[in-house]
């Protein structure tokens, strides 16, 4: 029998977010406490922010983490952030390989393994996003693209210590439109088999997260499917109400 899995609900602030949002953290830190027992919690601001949003929650138990990190250590290289700077921010977490990086920006699997595997090198805590477009899941090509990027993108030997998946359908992402829960669960059944091949025992542990419009009136019913380890948010994680509530459903 599976041993329980520790949820993780994670936020996604892609580029939102100023100083003054700074209050919004502290109010998501203050909820969050509440359920540290049970789950963990991480919110993703913009770079400019990682220092400041980690000394507002200080002695909490929100994780703040990076959205984005280099697949290189450290050189000539402008404007990108690496690993280990983003670890050096007092961040324990980065997401990697985000659609909108890896449409928007052209980045492969290959280039989202090497990022992963800087950040776990760092220390962080690398969070790895996989999901089909709408055009490959009407294709009914779904499985083979998530089984490709699993294959392309997670190192060799993560530990589920170290590594999340991200489960997100291009398609669901910031629509308002999610995946059936039948389809969600068959999905997550699908990956979790995925790792177990790709890493044995530690893929039977990693988390699983499902992300494309979690929002607090659909939270319950995600939260409720098997192999659904916890969420990535982004929409909804901008209000401290909006997340804590999806919090609460986990
Ligand atoms: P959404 O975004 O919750 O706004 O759909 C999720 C994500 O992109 O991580």
């Amino acid at each position: 029998m599976s041993e329980k899995i520790r949820p993780l609900i994670a936020g996604n602030w892609k580029m939102n977010g100023l100083s003054a949002s700074l209050s919004e953290i502290a109010l998501i830190a203050e909820g969050a406490d509440a359920h540290s027992q049970r789950l963990d919690t991480l919110i993703c601001p913009s770079a400019t922010l990682l220092v400041a949003a980690g000394a507002r929650t200080a002695g909490t138990s929100l994780a703040i983490g990076a959205q984005d990190c280099s697949s290189e250590t450290h050189g000539a290289y402008t404007g990108d952030v690496s690993a280990a700077m983003v670890a050096d921010s007092g961040a324990r977490a980065v997401i990697v390989g985000h659609s909108e990086r890896r449409q928007g920006r052209g980045e492969t699997s290959a280039d989202v393994k090497r990022k992963a595997e800087r950040a776990v090198e760092a220390g962080l805590q690398a969070i790895i996003c996989i999901g089909e477009t709408e055009e490959e899941m009407l294709k009914g090509a779904t499985q083979d693209v998530l089984l490709r990027q699993l294959q392309g993108s997670v190192p060799a030997r993560s530990k589920s210590s170290s590594v999340v998946i991200a489960y997100e359908p291009v398609w669901a992402i910031g629509t308002g439109r999610t995946p059936s829960i039948d389809n969600i669960a068959g999905l997550h059944a699908f990956i979790r088999t995925s790792l177990i091949d790709l890493l044995g025992e530690e893929g039977r542990r990693m988390r699983i997260l499902y992300g494309g419009s979690v929002k607090p009136d659909n939270a319950t019913e995600i939260a409720g499917i098997e192999d659904v380890n916890g969420a990535l948010v982004g929409g909804a994680s901008l209000k401290a109400s909006d997340f804590l509530a999806i919090v609460k459903s986990f």
